[in-house]
């Protein structure tokens, strides 16, 4: 059986990085002289800033509604064409409200309709996880759009996820801003160890009570780590193809995935930015058991993603 045939489920991937490079060049200005190179990362590029450009690209596009809703229809069908049965993208609120000129209800209610026609359509159970960028000082804004997930009663929203760059100031603000997201009942991730920093990560678990961490890879040379991940139930979303694109790990063959398995700290396989890389989730088992040598994980995988998924949160 391939990998495409079981079913799955997606806990990590970025909307801006997860669109098909067919729905782009659908809804792309054909005059603006963009080339499939401009978005498709395909080898280790020297720094995570060059990992972003291609968001300077896709940030962008979706600058009205029928856009959106493209942006979202392509990555549903792609994600369906790869059996994925449950997602959570994540992606902000704030830009798509200034680059529409619309408010934040108005992006909401956007998701909220995107996201059913998707149901309608491939049979996808597709929740949103809100960004929160951890270096841009926004934790006003992002109060204001918790109150607004929680007036609009819908189980679409999930969660939310404290990214950008790791290497940047912290806000002293932000364990009270999570503490906030986790009496309301919503799902807490956070990126933390992708840049090595062990720091991070205890800050992502004990300040912020992170529920998942994206990517993690510090946690494996530290046994205090490991242990506060098995004390507190931690999951771990593993980004394989990611982690070696922005150079975070040079070895694939001694990627800290080996370790999680080791010492049995729970992890799901996630695909981060599908669209980037032109690969879908199933590539990600694949290379997988290239590492591990472990083939017969696919059912036990989809297990674990939904047992972590915030969908049981709401
Ligand atoms: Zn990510």
């Amino acid at each position: 059986m391939k990998y495409t045939d079981y079913d799955k489920a997606e806990l990590h991937c970025h909307l801006n990085g997860s669109i098909p490079i067919n729905t782009i060049l659908k809804v792309i200005d054909n005059k603006c002289g963009f080339k499939e190179h401009d978005y498709i990362i395909d080898k280790p590029v020297k720094n995570l800033s060059e990992y972003f450009n291609p968001w300077k690209i896709t940030r962008l596009l979706p600058h009205n509604k029928n856009i959106f809703m493209a942006i979202l229809d392509g990555i549903g069908r792609e994600m369906f064409t790869d059996n994925i049965k449950y997602i959570e993208l994540r992606n902000s609120i704030i830009y798509l409200a200034k680059l529409n000129n619309i408010t934040y209800d108005e992006v909401l209610d956007w998701y909220i309709e995107g996201f059913e026609a998707i149901k309608s359509e491939y049979k996808i159970d597709m929740r949103l996880i809100i960004s929160v960028r951890r270096e841009i000082n926004e934790i006003n804004e992002y109060y204001k759009i918790l109150d607004l997930i929680k007036k609009k009663n819908s189980n679409i929203f999930v969660g939310f996820d404290l990214t950008g760059n790791e290497t940047e100031v912290h806000f002293n603000e932000w364990p009270t801003f999570f503490r906030r997201v986790k009496e309301n009942g919503y799902g807490i991730t956070i990126h933390a160890g992708e840049s090595w920093s062990d720091e991070n990560v205890r800050y992502a678990i004990t300040k912020c009570k992170a529920d998942r961490i994206g990517h993690g890879l510090a946690i494996a040379n530290n046994p205090e780590l490991l242990e506060l991940c098995k004390q507190n139930n931690i999951c771990i979303e593993v980004c394989l193809t990611s982690n070696i694109l922005t150079s975070s790990v040079s070895d694939i063959s001694s990627h800290p995935v080996l370790q999680f398995h080791k010492f049995n700290i729970p992890y799901v396989l996630c695909s981060d930015n599908p669209g980037i890389r032109n690969k879908n989730l199933s590539f990600e088992y694949e290379l997988f058991e290239t590492i591990t040598k472990i083939s017969n994980f696919a059912e036990g995988m989809y297990e674990n993603q939904l047992k972590y998924a915030f969908k049981n949160l709401r």
